[in-house]
C-alpha cells in the first residue's frame, strides 16, 4: 500500500479510501490536502485558502470520506458548492474516493432537475449530500428535518457563494444543521463578509493557506493558452506543429496522463515517452539519458517524477495540467532556459483555473501573456517550413549523385522532373496533410466548440443555482472582443488570410483589431473589436469574398 500510495498512506486513512487514490494515479498529497487531511480527519473545524487547482476537493473529501459511518443510511456530509457544475464535480470526485467503500453512495442535489429523485435519494440513506445552497434550500421548505443527522459541513468555494447572493440561503441551512457538526471552510479569498461566516459558525477553526512567497523566473518566455480540459491533447498536439523545440518536457498530474499523452504523441510520429512515479530506476535513468541524446525528444511527466531532471537540451516546457502551486509552477519551468539558453514555458488552463494563473503571475510578479492556437495557416506554414529545412541540405549535391538517375527515370516512365518531384514529395511526406484544405479537414474543431460551462464565465444573475445561472457559457472571448460568423467557409474557397484581407481592407481595421479567425467546412468565425461593432458590421455589408457575400453577423453560442 505504502509504495503504491506514496505520500497518502501517511494519513492512515481508510484503507479503502488510500486504494481508490492508488488507482486514480495521485502520487502525492498536494500542499493543500497535506495540510487539511490531517485537520478535518481529526474532527476539527477549518478555514482552507485555497483555489480551483490545488487539489481541494480532495483535501475535504478524502477526509470527509474517512470520517463517515457506510453501515449509517443517512446523510453524514454536506457538501455546498456555488453552482451546479461544481456540484457535480464534487459529487463525481466523492464517488471516485469512495469506489471501493461498499455502501457509500453520494447524492448531488441542483437547480433545473427534478427534486422528487434527489429528496428519495436523500431519504434513501446517500451519506453524502453535495448540493447548490438555492435548490437545498427548497427542499428543507418541504422537509426541515432532511438535514437534521449530518454532523460534517463543508463550504466549498464560500467566496463565490456570496458572490452569488446566496448568503441568506446559508444562514437557513446553518440552521438546519445540528450545531454540534463539524464544519469546514474552503475559499479562494477570504474577504469580512467570509470571516463574519467564519466567526458565527465555525469553532476554534485552524486556518490552512498555501505559503506563496515571491519566485523569480528568468530568461524563461511564458504564455498560457486557454482550452478545455477534454481537448488538452489535440491542443498540445497544435502547438507542437508550431514550437520550434529541440527537447520539451511536459507536465501532468496523474501516471495514467502520462501514459495516455505519451502513446498520444507517439501516435503521431514523435519521440516520446512517459516518466511516473511506477517506472522503475533503471527505466527512468534509460529515458533521461534517451532525452539527453537526442534518442527521445519528448517526456510526460509527473512532478514526482521529473524530480532531479536536469537536461539541458529542453528548450520547452509544456503544463499540460496546472501545477498545484506557483512554487511548483517556477520549478517545473526551471527545467528549460538552462545553461543560459533560452527557454519557452506554455501554460495551458482550464477556464475554472484562471484564478490560478492570476496567482502565478502575482507570486512570479510576471504576465504569463494568453496566445491562441495556432490556426490552419501557421501550422501549413510550420510544415513547409520543416519540410524545407529538412530538404535544402540535400538539394546541394543531389544532383551530381542521382542527375543522371532522374533523367533515367523520367525517360523511362515518360514523365516530366516536375511530375517526378512531386511522386517523390508524397512518398517522402507519407500522407501528411501539406495544403490548407487537407489541414482543416484534420485539425478537431478545437477553439470553438471549446470550453463551457465555467461558472466563473458566466454574469451573475440575481436568482442562483436556477436557470441562466445554470446554464453553460462559451469560450471567453478576448476582453473586448465580439465573435462574428459568416457562412463563408473553406467549401467555398475561403482561407483566413482571405477574410483577413478582406476585413482590414474593407473595414479600415489595424491587424491587431481582429482575433481568431476560423475557417470551417461551411461557415467562418471572426474575431472583431466589440467596440463599434455594428458599425464595421455595416461597413462589411457589400464586401465580397472569393466572388461571395460575407455576409458577417454576430455570433451568440447560446
Ligand atoms: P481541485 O483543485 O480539487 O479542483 O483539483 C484539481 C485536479 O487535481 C483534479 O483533477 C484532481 O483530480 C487532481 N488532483 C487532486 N489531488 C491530486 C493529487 N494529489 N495528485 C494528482 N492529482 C490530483
Amino acid at each position: 500500500m505504502t509504495q503504491e500510495t506514496g505520500g497518502f498512506a501517511a494519513f492512515n486513512l481508510n484503507p479503502n479510501i488510500l486504494a481508490a487514490v492508488a488507482a486514480t494515479g495521485y502520487e502525492e498529497p498536494s500542499a493543500i490536502q497535506q495540510q487539511s487531511i490531517p485537520i478535518i480527519m481529526a474532527g476539527q473545524d477549518m478555514i482552507g485558502q485555497a483555489q480551483t487547482g490545488t487539489g481541494k476537493t480532495a483535501a475535504f473529501a478524502l477526509p470527509i470520506l474517512h470520517r463517515i459511518d457506510p453501515a449509517k443510511r443517512e446523510p453524514q456530509a454536506l457538501i455546498l458548492a456555488p453552482t451546479r457544475e461544481l456540484a457535480l464535480q464534487v459529487a463525481t470526485a466523492f464517488e471516485t474516493y469512495a469506489k471501493q467503500m461498499p455502501g457509500v453512495t453520494v447524492v448531488a442535489v441542483y437547480g433545473g432537475a427534478p427534486m422528487g429523485p434527489q429528496l428519495k435519494a436523500i431519504r434513501n440513506g446517500a451519506q453524502i449530500v453535495v448540493a447548490t445552497p438555492g435548490r437545498l434550500c427548497d427542499h428543507l421548505r418541504r422537509d426541515e428535518k432532511v438535514l437534521a443527522t449530518v454532523n460534517h459541513l463543508v463550504l466549498d468555494e464560500a467566496d463565490e457563494m456570496l458572490k452569488l447572493g446566496f448568503m441568506d440561503d446559508l444562514e437557513v441551512i446553518f440552521k438546519a444543521l445540528p450545531a454540534t457538526r463539524q464544519t469546514v471552510l474552503f475559499s479562494a479569498t477570504l474577504p469580512q463578509s467570509i470571516r463574519a461566516i467564519a466567526e458565527r459558525h465555525l469553532r476554534d477553526p485552524q486556518h490552512v493557506k498555501i505559503q506563496t512567497k515571491t519566485q523569480t523566473v528568468t530568461a524563461i518566455e511564458q504564455a498560457h493558452l486557454l482550452v478545455h480540459a477534454d481537448q488538452k491533447t489535440s491542443a498540445v498536439l497544435s502547438l507542437l506543429e508550431v514550437e520550434d523545440f529541440d527537447a520539451l518536457i511536459m507536465f501532468v498530474r496523474t501516471k495514467q496522463a502520462t501514459l495516455d499523452l505519451a502513446s498520444a504523441l507517439e501516435a503521431k510520429g514523435y519521440k516520446a515517452a512517459a516518466l511516473n512515479g511506477d517506472i522503475a530506476q533503471n527505466q527512468r535513468e534509460r529515458v533521461i539519458d534517451s532525452l539527453k541524446d537526442g534518442r527521445l525528444d519528448i517526456v510526460v511527466a509527473t512532478d514526482v517524477a521529473a524530480r532531479g531532471l536536469d537536461v539541458p537540451r529542453i528548450t520547452h516546457v509544456f503544463n499540460v495540467d496546472m501545477p498545484y502551486d506557483p512554487e511548483s509552477y517556477v520549478h517545473r519551468i526551471g527545467r528549460t532556459g538552462r545553461a543560459g539558453r533560452e527557454g519557452r514555458a506554455l501554460l495551458l488552463v482550464t477556464p475554472r483555473e484562471r484564478r490560478m494563473l492570476q496567482v502565478i503571475e502575482r507570486v512570479t510578479g510576471q504576465k504569463v501573456a494568453e496566445v491562441r492556437l495556432p490556426d490552419s495557416q501557421a501550422v501549413l506554414d510550420a510544415r513547409i517550413k520543416k519540410l524545407t529545412n529538412s530538404l535544402a541540405p540535400l538539394v546541394a549535391d543531389a544532383e551530381a549523385s542521382h542527375g543522371d538517375l532522374l533523367d533515367r527515370l523520367t525517360a523511362d516512365i515518360g514523365c516530366t522532373p516536375r511530375a517526378l518531384a512531386a511522386a517523390l514529395l508524397r512518398k517522402a511526406t507519407n500522407g501528411q496533410a501539406l495544403t490548407l484544405a487537407a489541414i482543416e479537414k484534420e485539425r478537431p474543431l478545437v477553439p470553438n466548440s471549446a470550453p463551457r460551462g465555467d461558472r466563473a464565465d458566466r454574469p451573475s444573475g440575481d436568482r442562483p443555482d436556477r436557470g441562466d445561472r445554470e446554464r453553460r457559457a462559451p469560450m471567453p472571448l478576448a476582453e473586448g472582443r465580439a465573435r462574428c460568423r459568416t457562412a463563408l467557409g473553406a467549401r467555398d474557397g475561403i482561407a483566413a488570410k482571405n477574410l483577413l484581407g478582406a476585413i482590414l481592407n474593407e473595414g479600415g481595421l489595424a491587424r491587431e483589431a481582429i482575433g481568431r479567425i476560423q475557417v470551417r467546412d461551411s461557415f467562418s468565425l471572426v474575431e472583431l473589436p466589440e467596440d463599434g461593432l455594428e458599425r464595421l458590421l455595416a461597413k462589411l455589408k457589400d464586401t465580397r469574398v472569393a466572388g461571395k457575400q460575407l455576409k458577417l453577423r454576430r455570433y451568440r453560442e447560446d
